[in-house]
């Protein structure tokens, strides 16, 4: 046992624990974990899924557990009767072409806000517009929205410093399209130097950045400046749950750190605060952040409060399939 996990039975300190609201699932996620669980059970198991069709391991292992079974690309799946899964990121228009092409019973958890954009992306094409995409080179999401134009229709704008460093084709046809889980903050800069070097480029009516990550961060932002550290459970490759570290600390909260479990946590960073604000990512089931609060209460005698940013309802349908499916069952 290292010295960091030696539990003293001295008093225990007292602990602040602020939980971040809304925080976790959102309704996207909430969605693509059904389709899973939905066809599994529908259809038995084997169940395909392209991708993980949320970013959490403790959520991949539990479907994979019940029969799903996880593959990057389409090639690794034999031919076969077993319904086959899109991830909720969203997914290049070859893919859906190449499940037809081997008659595949495919469903697609895409979120509709991902879709959403993909529209767009597609509405400015055939308008004849130069499209910019910002968001992350390699993401899933990233890769699925380029993947519904044409190569060379669309350029990735990662940083300030692309969209200085971009020359469009003609600046009367231009267009911007993000991804849906950026730092708000980000963005807005970005959105905001194209549109003084670019007035006339296109934009969405609504942005494109979700409710779920603009109000997950608009948490943090109230959290951070009054807590001594931060904890975010979500996983390295999540890009929200990435966001909201950052977030946490530009908000003021140094001492931030995305841990994807309680056997996570550096007890070395998080073993001498008054103070600790708590949120998670999108893709991250509440069990997890419970699990990080049973940790704290074994080290700290903890009293927990909640700052709440924003209320949610939102609920998107699963896909007609599954939805037709269970009628017809
Ligand atoms: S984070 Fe936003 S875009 Fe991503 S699945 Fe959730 S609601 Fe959809």
């Amino acid at each position: 046992m290292a010295d960091s996990d030696v539990i003293s039975t001295a008093p225990k300190p007292l602990l602040r624990v602020v939980l971040c609201s809304p925080r976790g699932f959102c309704a996207g996620v909430v969605r693509a974990i059904d389709c899973v669980e939905r066809a599994l059970k529908r259809y038995g198991a084997p169940v395909y899924v392209r991708h993980e069709i949320v970013h959490n391991r403790y959520v991949v292992e539990g479907l994979r557990a019940k029969g799903a079974i996880f593959v990057e690309e389409l090639d690794e799946i034999p031919d076969t009767d077993a319904p086959v899964i899109f991830s909720a990121h969203g997914v290049p228009q070859s893919v859906p072409a190449e499940a037809k092409r081997r008659n595949f019973l495919a469903l697609d958890a895409t979120c509709p806000l991902v879709t959403k954009v993909h529209r767009e992306a597609e509405i400015h094409r055939r308008r004849g517009r130069e499209i910019l995409l910002i968001g992350h080179a390699g993401h899933p999401e990233v890769v699925g929205t380029l993947g519904q134009l044409p190569p060379g229709a669309a350029t990735l704008i990662e940083t300030m410093a692309d969209a200085d460093a971009f020359t469009p084709r003609d600046p009367a046809q231009l267009a911007y399209v993000t991804q849906t889980t950026l730092s708000t903050d980000d963005t807005a800069e970005i959105v905001a130097r194209l549109m003084a070097r670019f007035p006339q480029i296109a934009g969405p009516h609504k942005e494109d950045i979700c409710y779920a990550t603009t109000n997950r961060q608009e948490a943090v932002k109230r959290v951070a400046p009054q807590v001594d550290a931060m904890i975010v459970v979500g996983a390295p490759n999540s890009s929200n749950s990435m966001r909201l570290k950052e977030v946490a600390e530009r908000a003021g909260c140094a001492r931030a750190a995305l841990v994807q479990r309680a056997a996570d946590i550096d007890w070395n960073m998080f073993g001498n605060i008054a103070s600790l604000g708590i949120t998670a990512g999108a893709s991250a089931p509440e069990v997890l952040v419970e699990e990080t609060l049973d940790a704290f209460a074994k080290r700290y005698t903890v009293s927990v409060e909640t700052v709440s940013a924003a209320e949610e309802d939102m609920f998107f349908p699963l896909p007609r399939a599954l939805r037709e499916n269970e009628v017809a069952g």
